[in-house]
């Protein structure tokens, strides 16, 4: 056959549309992406011909699968699951806290209609988040609840509703920028709200927040650290000092606990303020983030006063902040878990927190015997320390086991596990790659195990050549 007619019998982009494996294709893929790579795919076998003098024929085979790679590198950029073997509980780039299984069956339920404004009994419109706000009511001791996007968000509404065209005294050692280039100052100022700065880096005083007190003082305001920790010279009021400062009764304090912890966690060496504590000290507001330690999905939770509660509902900005059913029904059932004093046993972030570290050693054990028997990489089981992450309790180490792998091509290797399915995100010390277990589900272990072994045999094949 000569090339005139091999390039006759290249097929047409619409038959390429046509095959049964491009039609599968295009239920999940944009038709413009999917027209334009068939089009790629024909012409590089159009050039294949065109440069090859031994004339070898064009392949329908070698088209599909063209577009397949194709459709597959476009994949990648879906959401999809990822093994965190970062060691880092909450990680931010990876979505933080995992929900918990009833929670992923609640949101389920919720997805389709539900009854998200809908008073069952009544048949009447009912009020969005009822059912959370009065199970948050009852975990915290608050008098009324509210849930919005984020924590940021609730930082907004907070302040915009309690505070707007006054000021907001706060300590210069709390002006914190969260990450994401999210710092509280521009909050402020997004709010219409004055910021008063009192005190110094390091040390703020009872006295500083009640010689700032004036005419234009809307309200106090703590902000917890977060994602940095002081130590030293330091000092600033507990919110039970704060609360007991001397300020007129209009004056009311807010307190932004950030990370949400409920319960002690200090057997675990965390020591973060938490939100039970906050409203039972009297704080008028508190708020937290949904996704941290709380272990649920992405939402700002304001408790406190139901008067203030009240007129944050019906800020214009609420509308614009309120969270969908999905978060509604995953909030719910975290929340049922925390009253029902399941969260260690039901709750991911718990789990990882609580997993004992010869149970860790162990299966980082099996793992590197497994690997051992197929790969000749230098594999072995090192300590490690996990972080909770997502700008709480920094500083603190959990300690762990990882498995680490020796390479000269850590770079590499972990661009093979990321690029897999499910996709394995490690982390890199002193040029070795270390998985460490604390943050892989006791269901995730063989996966991995399959993932890395791939990954080697990845690695290995390219530099053999
Ligand atoms: C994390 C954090 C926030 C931001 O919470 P998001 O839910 O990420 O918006 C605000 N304040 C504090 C103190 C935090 O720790």
């Amino acid at each position: 056959m000569n090339k005139t007619q091999q390039l006759r019998e290249l097929p047409s982009v619409d038959e390429v549309l046509h095959f049964d494996a491009i039609q599968d294709l295009a239920l999940s893929c944009p038709r413009q992406s999917l027209v334009g790579w068939v089009r790629q795919a024909i012409d590089s076998q159009r050039q294949l011909i065109l440069s090859e003098e031994s004339g070898t024929r064009p392949s329908h085979e070698a088209i599909v699968e063209m577009i397949l790679a194709q459709a597959d590198l476009n994949q990648r950029e879906s959401l999809q699951h990822v093994i965190n073997a970062t060691g880092i509980m909450l990680h931010t780039n990876l979505g933080r806290a995992p929900l918990a299984a009833r929670a992923i069956q609640r949101v389920r339920q919720a997805s389709a209609f539900s009854n998200v404004e809908l008073d069952l009994d009544s048949g009447k419109r009912s009020k969005r988040g009822f059912r959370v706000t009065k199970l948050l009511q009852e975990l915290t001791g608050a008098e009324a609840a509210l849930v919005v996007n984020n924590c940021a968000a609730a930082t907004m509404l907070v302040l915009q509703t309690m505070a707007s065209g006054k000021e907001v005294v706060i300590s210069r050692g709390q002006l914190v920028e969260i990450g994401g280039g999210f710092r509280l100052p521009n909050v402020f100022s997004a709010a219409g709200v004055k910021l008063c700065e009192i005190g110094t880096t390091n040390r703020t005083h009872v006295h500083d927040y009640e010689a700032a007190i004036g005419e234009e003082t809307a309200a106090i305001m703590r902000v917890h650290h977060s994602n940095f920790a002081q130590i030293g010279f330091v000092t600033e009021p507990t919110i039970a000092e704060l609360i007991s400062s001397k300020r007129p009764e209009s004056v009311p304090v807010i307190d932004d606990v950030g990370s949400g912890c409920v319960g002690d966690l200090s057997q675990y060496g965390i020591e973060e303020p938490d939100v039970i504590a906050s409203v039972a000290a009297g704080a008028d507001v508190t708020l937290f983030s949904g996704d941290k330690l709380f272990g649920g999905p992405q939402a700002g939770i304001i408790v406190g006063r139901e008067h203030w509660i009240r007129r944050m509902s019906k800020n214009p900005l609420m509308r614009a902040i309120r969270v969908d059913k999905m978060t509604l029904a995953a909030l719910e059932a975290t929340t049922e878990i925390h009253l029902a004093g399941n969260a260690t046993q039901e709750l991911p972030l718990m789990q990882m927190l609580s997993k004992p570290l010869a149970e860790i050693q162990s299966s980082c054990q099996q793992v590197v015997q497994s690997l051992r028997k197929t790969s000749s990489a230098t594999v072995s089981v090192v300590s490690s320390e996990s972080q909770v992450g997502g700008g709480s309790v920094p500083g603190v180490g959990v300690s762990s086991h990882a498995i680490k792998i020796q390479t000269d091509h850590a770079d590499q290797l972990c661009q093979f596990l990321r690029s897999g399915r499910p996709a394995v995100q490690g982390r890199i010390t002193d040029g070795a790659v270390l998985l460490d277990l604390r943050t892989v589900a006791d269901e995730e272990i063989n996966l991995l195990t399959g993932r890395i072994n791939d990954s080697l045999a990845e690695l290995e094949s390219g530099h053999a050549q």
